[in-house]
């Protein structure tokens, strides 16, 4: 059994954490590959060491002053390392660092330093080899992940060891060596490439949550934690804004059907949320999470006998298509057909877009509604089950919750309902109780 653990910076963020991290990773003697983020917050007030980096390059190589901010850099680590008692230092890395950032090395490597140090750090803890990413993770010059010679150079790599850290959110150009990073939170994205090239057993992902919530805490007071997911429910509710994960940290491991543990430092007991490719296990709930967004709107467009005349979709979304405006959904009835759009990306070119829309279609009326919002009620329980939709209608409409939209893809995973902006809150409240509360 092998597995990668990756911990993420709330894991990280001071020595105590690290006791935690230690702790969970000798609990299991299949914790063999260990992903570091840089030390995060300590607390609410404070600052990410991934941020300080930005800012202290910002600052170095501009000829601002820096010191400061590099200090607070080199106190975080030094913190950490008189924690754990070890015997390292680091004043030879850090001069290094302030040599480069002086000369404007590029921001992509001040940012990666965070993880950079703290492999080091994590792996004279636990007594690991210390890999540095920047020699088995590859970018293009453009700075695209390199799946393929990144997966040939790991796998070789990991061959030689039995253990090991390599730090997170980073690698390089490929035969070029400068150092690129994958977006914000991309430590995730190192962890499901190492477990792909090791074929690992598991890709355990440690936060500072116990997995993903069936629906937002800030709207449902102890939301239930989803126990089993699959990688297309997930994209369903990410797709909605429940992000606990990076995106592109799916592929690598969806590919090899590898499953994701989601797990909590602070509370190693819990079992998280796993996530799979497809599953027998029956869900918990019919539903297995509610997610939604503000800030749509709407475009209705009615034209007599629409549903005979060919091309008109097609005429209809080149509009869109010539403002580069995304649609989300397009729901239509026989005379009607309607576009759901983000409402900041549209408000700009709405004119032009009905202007367009009478060109191209010659419609009886286009009409604008704005300030909706999506919910997005997903559950592979929910398929070839009966009475899902009518349930949850009955219980918006206790709630006085009036919908706007309705769409359900084909595949039953999902029911996306529009509301009002005001009314968003409630509805969540309403979908949940009738999902999840009456059926506990
Ligand atoms: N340290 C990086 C960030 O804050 C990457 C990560 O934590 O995954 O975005």
């Amino acid at each position: 059994m092998k597995k990668v653990v990756k911990f993420g910076g709330s894991s990280l963020a001071n020595a105590r954490q690290f006791k935690k991290v230690g702790e969970i990773i000798r609990a299991d003697k299949s914790r063999k590959y260990v992903i570091p983020s840089a030390p995060g917050k300590r607390n609410g007030k404070d600052t990410k060491v991934t941020d300080l980096l930005y800012q202290c390059y910002d600052a170095a190589s501009t000829g601002a002053s820096y010191k400061k901010i590099l200090n607070q850099i080199k106190e975080r680590y030094d913190d950490i390392i008189d924690g754990l008692k070890l015997n390292l230092n680091l004043d030879h890395e850090f001069a290094t660092i302030e040599e480069n950032f002086v000369k404007g090395i590029g921001r992509d490597y001040a940012a990666s330093r965070g993880e950079y140090l703290n492999g080091i750090v994590m792996a004279e803890y636990l007594g690991f080899p210390f890999i540095d990413a920047a020699e088995v993770i590859f970018f293009d010059e453009e700075g695209n992940f390199l799946a393929k010679e990144t997966n040939e150079e790991l796998s070789e790599r990991l061959k030689t060891v039995d253990t090991a850290v390599i730090p997170g959110f980073y690698g390089s150009v490929y035969h070029n060596g400068m150092v690129r990073t994958f977006s914000r939170g991309g430590s995730d994205i190192t962890g499901s490439i190492v477990a792909r090239a090791i074929h690992a057993d598991l890709y355990e992902n440690w936060t500072d949550v116990s997995g993903f919530l069936v629906a937002d805490p800030r709207i449902v007071e102890n939301p239930a934690v989803i126990e089993t997911i699959t990688y297309k429910e997930l994209r369903e509710l990410a797709y909605m804004g429940a992000s606990v994960l990076h995106e592109d940290a799916i592929f690598p491991v969806r590919s090899e059907g590898i499953p994701i543990n989601i797990r909590n430092t602070n509370k190693p007991e819990d079992k998280g949320t796993l996530i799979v490719e497809s599953t027998c296990r029956k869900p918990r709930f019919l539903v297995t999470g509610i997610a939604g967004k503000k800030g749509f709107c709407v475009v209705n467009i009615e034209k007599a006998m629409m549903n005979s005349e060919i091309g008109f979709g097609r005429k209809v979304l080149a509009v869109f298509e010539k403002y580069g405006i995304s649609f989300e959904h397009m729901p239509s009835g026989v005379d009607t057909m309607s576009i759901v759009l983000h409402q900041s990306e549209f408000e700009d070119y709405e004119q032009s877009v009905v202007a367009g829309i009478h060109r191209a279609v010659s419609p009886d009326s286009v009409e604008l509604e704005s300030d909706l919002a999506l919910i997005a009620v997903v559950g592979r329980g929910m398929k070839a089950n009966r009475g899902i939709a009518g349930r949850l209608f009955a219980a918006l409409g206790h709630a006085r919750v009036n919908v706007k939209m309705i769409d359900q893809g084909s595949s039953e995973l999902n029911i996306i309902v529009g509301v009002k902006n005001e009314d968003f809150e409630t509805a969540i409240r309403a979908i949940y109780d009738i999902f999840i509360n009456t059926e506990v």
